[in-house]
């Protein structure tokens, strides 16, 4: 029999069953739809929380782990797959610098390097913003391009002859007294020793009677994308929750929209593309001339106590979780999977 059956092909469910392989386990990893093509497909891939200063020490640690293994995840995906996931220290200004205080409290706590420039410095760093103010700026801060990091990470799996079964979407869990004995597809019937919900915002849905204790919901966002041949924005901008992520070629994405009660709809909406827009030409107004070439919506997992949910469900002996990392799965995702794998020993 399997050992696990990982519930979730996001960078989640990815991830672990990755870190499960080398730990010489036998993974089967199933989703409902293609492989990475919800909430961490969507997302922007700033691999940091935005304004980090306001989040939990836990989360602080967990962030700053996954930062330190992004290096060698992408140098050892670039090896194995021959994807670049574009793993790039574009470093970040945050122009609310109405935050500097607790953010360079933080900084000097936490070791990190964030510093607060003058307006003149920060045009010397970032030409043609539409925002001349002082601002913070933290130099270390990376971006992934996400879709080529979920694509790497499913070769990887693929040519390590992991069990990927997509567009099944399991619809029940059967338990047995404290043990999960199958689960159910439409068409098919599961079995594994130990099982793994990495199912984002989908993941209380899934449990349903089995976990009532763990609330996950869905969180929409929204982006917008831009085609801006030779623009010149390089570095990531921030203010008042939107921000603007230049990828490596002419591509520049604009986030995100915070909408708390959009349930699973995930059409993209008018209210959105203004709000968008409107800071995205505020930030930088050379977007006026670039083409704006898509706009997309996706699902955060928002674990509704504001701690993601990690580890075994109690009563279970067989039945894990890792999901509700809301706005910072891509960031987390390193540090989350090495801490939730190390209950298992090497097998
Ligand atoms: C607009 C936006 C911007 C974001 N920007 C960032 C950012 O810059 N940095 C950052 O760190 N984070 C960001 N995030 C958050 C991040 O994307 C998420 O926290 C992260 O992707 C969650 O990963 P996951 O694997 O838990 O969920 P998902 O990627 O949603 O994966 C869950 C998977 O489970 C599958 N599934 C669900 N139900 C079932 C079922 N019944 N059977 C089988 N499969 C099932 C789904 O199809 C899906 O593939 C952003 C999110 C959004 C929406």
């Amino acid at each position: 029999m399997t050992d696990f059956l990982i519930i979730g092909a996001g960078i989640i469910g990815l991830l672990t069953a990755r870190e499960l392989i080398k730990r010489g386990a036998t993974v089967t990893l199933i989703d409902k739809g293609a492989v990475g093509q919800e909430a961490s497909w969507a997302g922007g891939g700033i691999i940091s929380p935005l304004y980090p200063w306001r989040y939990s020490d836990a989360i602080t640690q967990l962030a700053a782990r996954s930062q330190r293994l992004y290096p060698e995840l992408a140098q050892a995906l670039q090896n194995e797959t021959g994807i670049d996931i574009e793993l790039i220290r574009s470093g970040m200004i945050m122009l609310d610098s109405h935050d500097k205080i607790p953010a360079l409290a933080w900084a000097k706590t936490h070791q990190v390097t964030l510093d607060y420039l003058s307006s003149h410095a920060i045009a010397g760093l970032q030409t043609d913003l539409g925002i001349a103010a002082e601002a913070l700026w933290m130099p270390e801060v990376m971006q992934v391009r996400n879709p080529r990091l979920l694509q790497a990470l499913a070769l990887s799996l693929k040519q390590n002859k992991v069990d990927i079964i997509e567009h099944q979407a399991v619809k029940q869990l059967y338990r047995e007294g404290t043990r999960i004995t199958h689960v159910a597809t439409l068409d098919q019937t599961l079995t594994a020793d130990n099982i793994i919900i990495t199912a984002g915002a989908w993941s209380s849905e899934l449990l349903g009677e089995l976990a009532p204790e763990i609330k996950i919901t869905p969180v929409r966002g929204q982006m917008l994308l831009f085609n801006a041949p030779e623009h010149k924005l390089t570095k990531m901008v921030l203010y008042r929750n939107h921000y603007l992520i230049p990828r490596r070629d002419d591509l520049i994405i604009a986030g995100s929209s915070l909408e708390y009660q959009s349930g699973f709809n995930k059409i993209p909406t008018l209210e959105a593309l203004n709000e968008l827009s409107v800071s995205a030409y505020t930030l930088f107004p050379d977007l006026r001339n670039a083409t704006l070439i898509a706009q997309w919506a996706g699902l955060r997992p928002y674990a509704t106590n504001g701690e993601p949910a990690m580890g075994l469900i109690a009563p279970y002996d067989n039945l894990y979780i890792n999901a509700g990392h809301f706005r910072n799965g891509l960031v987390l995702a390193p540090g989350a999977v090495e801490r939730f794998c190390e209950h298992y020993p090497i097998l």
